[in-house]
């Protein structure tokens, strides 16, 4: 540990005033103070803008959370409007249109499956009040002894302590483990896991069998599985088939456990229909979204529930309700941005437009899928992702890490790697050019970065900045 060097407040480029006073997210501060930190000035469609002009597309949708670009003209009018409305008041005794226009707009589109919606702000937000959901509605209906719950492999559901729980990431986890009140971990369904011969739904047959001996050895135990439908973002856009989400339904529905589709990165239409649970013809019993519902414009996540857990709550005692409350729930302007998106979807026709911007970016990544140092190549909607061949040592792969993502930016991409996967997730605003530039950077910046980490085997890699780097 050294002491950080504490400078006086006071002048300095924007980057040096936020490494003194901001506490950046998922940051060794002391490793960011060697690097560059970009200092935005302003966002426009897919592009961040920098101090010095630098342009950036932002080809990972800042944390995966833009859907039609920065400084989007109609979201910008539908949040002027309603702050010459209403900016934010209390949800308890109160309503107002657009959180009822939310809530009924996200029902109809699971065809009136999920009809109630609880609100929160963050992502961690919604998985813990679904967890704390699933537990009450068992302890209302008289299974006090359902308050287990399961999570798959390698899987994330956020970073407070409840959803660190069912979270299975190392490096988020591991400091805080002895806190933590322990869930059950099962297999991953992740294609990748095929052996010699094996398919995608052999995979996903293999891990629904590992569960299944859990729900059989605790039976009555298990309050609710929780699942991220179709792809496991955060362990490396790690992709099953479809298949595992139909066996994870029935076997909820033989073994009495719920059913938490977390879509807080796959919905929104990032698979390549509104909610990834779609692809296999299920509905899972709660449902949590965030990140790209209000546009990522604002702090918003919700928790759609069956009408059967909502009955479960309702009661003339005031015990058996659902007293979680938060101070912004149902906050009107981030519901109005998420209503601007769901307009811009209806009238765009954004699900087929997508599907046509997802062959084309495909087709352009396509010299990947048979370069050897690019292991597994996947897609599915509006993700692409690749493995790194590189050597698995923790310090080789960070080394390929930081280099790529250094060269990514030097030549006017931002791409983030997790590990050695590298992945991309665009906003859905590109046009052809725009999706032939990015796969021809992206590709550029994966030769470059294999280059040089080859030619530097032995001795590391001495990782250089600057515009020297663009191609
Ligand atoms: C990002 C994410 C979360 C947490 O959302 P936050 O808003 O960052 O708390 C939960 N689940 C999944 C699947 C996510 O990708």
């Amino acid at each position: 540990m050294d002491a950080f060097p504490r400078p006086p407040a006071g002048p300095g480029n924007l980057a040096a005033r936020s490494l003194r006073q901001v506490w950046h997210p998922c940051t060794q501060m002391k490793q960011q103070a060697k690097l560059p930190l970009v200092a935005l000035s302003h966002g426009e469609g897919p592009w961040l803008v920098d101090t010095d002009g630098e342009r950036y597309l932002d080809a990972i949708s800042s944390w995966w959370v833009n859907l039609f670009g920065h400084a989007n003209p109609r979201i910008n009018a539908a949040l002027v409007d309603q702050l010459g409305r209403l900016e934010h008041a209390m949800l308890a005794g109160f309503t107002h249109e657009p959180v009822v226009a939310l809530a009924e707009r996200l029902s109809a589109l699971t065809g009136g499956v999920l009809g109630h919606a609880f609100f929160a702000s963050d992502g961690a937000s919604a998985v813990e009040i679904a967890l704390k959901m699933s537990f009450h509605a068992w302890r209302n209906q008289g299974h006090d002894d359902k308050r287990e719950f399961v999570c798959v492999r390698h899987g994330y559901h956020g970073e407070t302590l409840g959803a660190l729980a069912v979270t299975d990431v190392a490096l988020f986890r591991d400091a805080y483990d002895p806190l933590l009140r322990h869930a059950h971990v099962v297999a991953s369904p992740d294609a990748r896991n095929a052996r010699d011969g094996e398919s995608g739904v052999d995979v996903a047959h293999r891990a629904a069998a590992e569960l299944e001996a859990l729900l059989v050895r605790r039976e009555g135990r298990i309050a609710a599985v929780i699942v991220e439908p179709l792809v496991q973002c955060a362990a490396g856009m790690a992709m099953h088939d479809p298949e595992y989400l139909r066996r994870v339904r029935a076997l909820c529905d033989r073994h009495g456990a719920h059913l938490i589709a977390d879509e807080i990165a796959v919905g929104c239409g990032r698979t390549g229909t509104f909610f990834a649970c779609e692809h296999a013809g299920i509905w899972p019993d709660l449902l949590t979204l965030s990140k790209g519902i209000s546009g990522g414009y604002l702090p918003l996540s919700l928790v759609l529930s069956r009408d059967a857990i909502f009955d479960a709550f309702y009661d003339d005692d005031t015990a058996r309700g659902f007293l979680h409350s938060h101070s912004y729930t149902g906050n009107p302007l981030a519901c109005r941005a998420a209503l601007a998106t769901l307009d811009i979807f209806a009238d765009d026709d954004v699900l087929a437009v997508n599907a046509l911007r997802a062959r084309r970016l495909s087709d352009a990544l396509a010299p990947l899928a048979n370069d050897p140092r690019a292991k597994h190549f996947r897609q599915r909607g509006m993700i692409w992702a690749f493995d790194a061949e590189v050597p698995q040592a923790a310090e080789a792969v960070r080394a390929f890490s930081l280099r790529f993502y250094t060269e990514a930016r030097a030549r006017g991409v931002l791409l983030r790697p997790i590990g050695n996967t590298v992945y991309l997730m665009p906003p859905y605003v590109l046009d052809d050019a725009t999706i032939d530039w990015l796969a021809s950077r992206t590709m550029a910046a994966f030769d470059a970065t294999m280059r040089d980490l080859g030619s530097h085997r032995h001795g590391g890699t001495a990782v250089k900045f600057g515009k020297e780097q663009a191609a």
